[in-house]
C-alpha cells in the first residue's frame, strides 16, 4: 500500500471494513452551461457557471481546471502519433471569474490541466462560484470526440471542468495523454446546446424541451419510444432530408439536466437517422430506460440493430451481471469511430461485422457500472473499469452466443496476444499505475489480466457468494471514488473471507498464466497428480483424465487449490481404473506453454 493510500486509511476517509470511512468526503460542482456548436466554422463555444463545493478539510489555494480536448494541441504530450488533421489550437478562455472577481488567464499555455491560483483561498467546507467563457475548434480527425463527418459531430469533454481534488492524492493533475482515461467528480448539470436548424442533438441527461425543438410528430414518436419495447424510427432519412424533424428556426436550443453524474456529452447531426425504444430495467418499480441510436443511413449498417441489441443489454446487465438495475434514463448509440463510453452515450464504429459490433456496444454500455456508477479513477486504475467491462462483455456474450463462442472470442481478443507476447511489459503487476505502464502492458493489465482475476474469483467463490461480495462493493462505493484497496476490502467483507492472498497473487506480482504437470504417482485406488504453477496466477483449471476403457473424466479445480501453496499442488484422483493420459485444460486462462500440460502414461 503506497504511503498516500495508507494516510487516507489512517485519517479515516477510507476504512478497512471496505466502506467509505467516517471522514470520507468528495468535492462537488453544480454546472450551469450554455454551449453552442457552429456547424460551418466547427467551433464550439460556451459559458458556464460552476458552484464548486470544497467538502475537504483542506484549504485550496489553486484550482486545477481540466480540458481534455487540449490533447489536440501540438504542444501536448500524447501516448501515440497523430495525424495533422488531429491537431488544433485547443481551448481559448475568453473570460474567467471567481466569486465575481475577474481573473486574467492565459489559456495558450495550458495543457490538458490548467492551474488557476486563487486570489482568496477556498476554505474547508465552503463554496465558490467560477464563471468561464470559452471556445475551441472541433478537430477534423478525432478520437473520442470531434468531427465524424462534415455535418456530424461527437462533442465530448466540451467544457472546462474543475479537476478532482481527493483524499488520497489532492489535485488530480495527471495530464490526459489519450490512452489512459478519465477521473471525474460526481456533479449536477443543467445545460443547453444551441445547434443550427435541422441538426438533432443527442445528449446525456433528461431531455427537457422536445416540443420546443422538434416538430410535433417527431416529438410524439420520441415520447412513444419511452413507453414501449417496439423499435420506432423516430426520424427517417427522408424526414431528415426534408426538414421535417427539428423546428425550422435558424437555431434551436436543446435543454438537458442530470444530477450526480461524472460527465455530460452530446452529439449532433443533420442527416443521421434516429431510432428508439425502451425496456423495463427495474422489475420492482417497472422503471423503463430508453435505448436510442443515431447513425448514417448509408454507411451505418451495424446500427440498424443497435436499439434491439441495447434493449437486450440493458435488461441483461440489470438482471444478471452485475445484476443492478441500469441506473440511467437512457443510452444512446451514436455512429462515430471511438468505441468509447460516456454516461448514457456510446460512440461506436461501423465494423461491417454485426456480431462484433454488438459485443463492442455491450462492452461500452457495461461501462455504465464501471467507471460511471462507481466513480472509478481510470487514469490511475484502469483495471477497475476496463477489467469489469471486459468481464461483463464475456458474460453477456455467453448469454448471446453460447459458452463456446464466448470463450473462443475472449481467448482470441483478450488473452492470446498477451500470453504469447514475452516482452517484459506484459507481466508488470496489475496494481501498477495505469498511466505508467507502457506499450501493450497497459491494455493487458487494464483488460485481460484484470478480467481474468475477476472471473477467477467468481469461479472460486461461486456465483452467489461472488455476487454478494460484488454487490457489497458496489453498494459501498456507488456514486463515490473507490480505489483498489476499497475493492479488496469490500470483497473480503462481502464474501466473509480473507481473500488477501488471492488479491496479492493477482494484483501485486509479476505472475502470468502457465501450469505444468510435474508428475503422476499411481497408487491403489487413488493417484496423485502434482501440478506446478509456473506462471503463478491463482487460476482455475480442469484435470482431464482419460482411462484405458476410453472414458474421460473432468475434475474442476477452483483457484482455492493455490491458497496454501501457490507454486505446486497435489491433486488426488480417486480411481481404480487404469489411467492412460492426463491433461490440464486452463480454458480461458490460456497457458503460455501448453505442451507441458499433457502427461501420457507409458
Ligand atoms: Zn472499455
Amino acid at each position: 500500500m503506497p504511503r498516500n493510500i495508507k494516510a487516507a486509511y489512517a485519517k479515516g476517509t477510507r476504512s478497512m471494513n471496505g466502506k467509505p470511512g467516517p471522514n470520507y468526503w468528495q468535492n462537488h460542482g453544480k454546472y450551469n452551461m450554455d454551449i453552442k456548436v457552429d456547424a460551418e466554422t466547427k467551433v464550439v463555444s460556451g459559458k458556464e457557471e460552476i458552484l464548486y463545493s470544497n467538502n475537504s478539510s483542506d484549504t485550496l489555494k489553486n484550482l486545477a481546471i481540466r480540458f481534455v480536448n487540449n490533447l489536440h494541441k501540438p504542444t501536448s504530450p500524447r501516448s501515440g502519433a497523430v495525424s495533422e488533421d488531429f491537431l488544433s489550437t485547443g481551448l481559448n478562455i475568453i473570460a474567467l471569474s471567481v466569486d465575481g472577481e475577474t481573473y486574467k488567464v492565459d489559456s495558450k499555455s495550458w495543457g490538458t490541466v490548467g492551474n488557476v491560483p486563487l486570489k482568496k483561498p477556498l476554505l474547508p467546507k465552503s463554496k465558490i462560484t467560477v464563471k468561464i467563457e470559452w471556445d475551441y475548434p472541433l478537430s477534423k480527425e478525432s478520437g473520442r470526440e470531434g468531427q465524424i463527418d462534415p455535418n456530424s459531430f461527437f462533442v465530448a469533454y466540451s467544457y472546462p471542468r474543475i479537476s478532482v481534488y481527493d483524499d488520497y492524492n489532492g489535485w488530480d493533475r495527471i495530464p490526459h495523454t489519450d490512452r489512459a482515461e478519465f477521473y471525474n467528480d460526481f456533479n449536477d448539470y443543467e445545460f443547453s446546446i444551441k445547434a443550427p436548424k435541422n441538426y438533432v442533438v443527442y445528449a446525456t441527461g433528461d431531455f427537457l424541451n422536445p416540443d420546443e425543438v422538434l416538430q410535433p410528430e417527431i416529438s410524439a414518436r420520441l415520447k412513444k419510444s419511452y413507453t414501449g419495447d417496439e423499435v420506432i424510427h423516430i426520424a427517417t432519412e427522408q424526414e431528415m432530408k426534408g426538414g421535417k424533424v427539428t423546428q425550422q428556426k435558424d437555431w434551436n436550443t436543446w435543454k438537458f439536466a442530470v444530477n450526480h453524474i461524472t460527465d455530460v456529452t452530446f452529439a449532433l447531426s443533420n442527416h443521421y437517422v434516429w431510432d428508439g425504444a425502451s425496456v423495463i430495467v427495474d422489475k420492482k418499480t417497472n422503471r423503463r430506460s430508453s435505448a436510442q441510436a443515431a447513425y448514417n443511413p448509408i454507411t451505418g449498417k451495424d446500427f440498424v440493430n443497435s436499439v434491439k441489441y441495447n434493449l437486450n443489454a440493458l435488461d441483461w446487465f440489470s438482471n444478471n451481471w452485475p445484476g443492478i438495475p441500469y441506473p440511467y434514463v437512457k443510452t444512446i448509440a451514436f455512429q462515430g469511430f471511438a468505441d468509447m463510453e460516456y454516461p448514457m452515450m456510446v460512440n461506436d464504429s461501423q465494423f461491417g461485422d454485426p456480431v462484433f459490433a454488438q459485443l463492442v456496444q455491450d462492452h461500452e454500455v457495461a461501462h455504465t457500472y464501471f467507471p460511471f456508477y462507481m466513480g472509478i479513477n481510470e487514469t490511475r486504475y484502469a483495471y477497475m473499469d476496463e477489467g469489469w467491462a471486459t468481464t461483463f462483455e464475456y458474460l453477456i456474450g455467453i448469454a448471446e452466443h453460447g459458452k463456446q463462442a464466448a470463450d473462443d472470442f475472449y481467448k482470441k481478443f483478450r488473452v492470446d496476444q498477451y500470453i504469447n507476447d514475452k516482452s517484459t511489459e506484459e507481466d508488470q503487476p496489475v496494481i501498477s499505475m495505469s498511466d505508467q505502464v507502457s506499450g501493450a502492458g497497459y491494455g493487458n493489465n487494464a483488460y485481460g489480466k484484470a478480467s481474468l482475476s475477476y472471473l477467477a474469483l467468481k469461479d472460486m467463490l461461486g456465483d452467489d457468494l461472488f455476487k454478494k461480495a460484488l454487490h457489497t462493493y458496489m453498494s459501498n462505493w456507488n456514486g463515490k471514488h473507490p480505489i483498489p484497496w476499497d475493492y479488496f476490502n469490500s470483497m473480503n467483507a462481502g464474501s466473509g473471507q480473507n481473500l488477501n492472498w488471492f488479491f496479492q497473487n493477482w494484483f501485486f506480482t509479476n505472475n502470468y498464466l502457465d501450469l505444468a504437470i510435474a508428475k503422476l504417482t499411481p497408487a491403489k485406488g487413488k493417484s496423485t497428480l502434482a501440478v506446478k504453477n509456473v506462471g503463478g496466477f491463482a487460476i482455475p483449471f480442469d484435470v482431464v483424465v482419460t482411462y484405458a476403457d476410453g472414458k474421460v473424466e473432468t475434475i474442476h479445480q477452483t483457484p482455492a487449490v493455490w491458497k496454501a501453496n501457490q507454486k505446486e499442488v497435489n491433486i488426488t484422483i480417486n480411481t481404480t481404473k487404469k489411467i492412460t493420459s492426463i491433461s490440464l485444460d486452463n480454458g480461458i486462462y490460456v497457458d503460455a506453454t501448453p505442451g507441458d500440460n499433457i502427461y501420457e502414461v507409458k
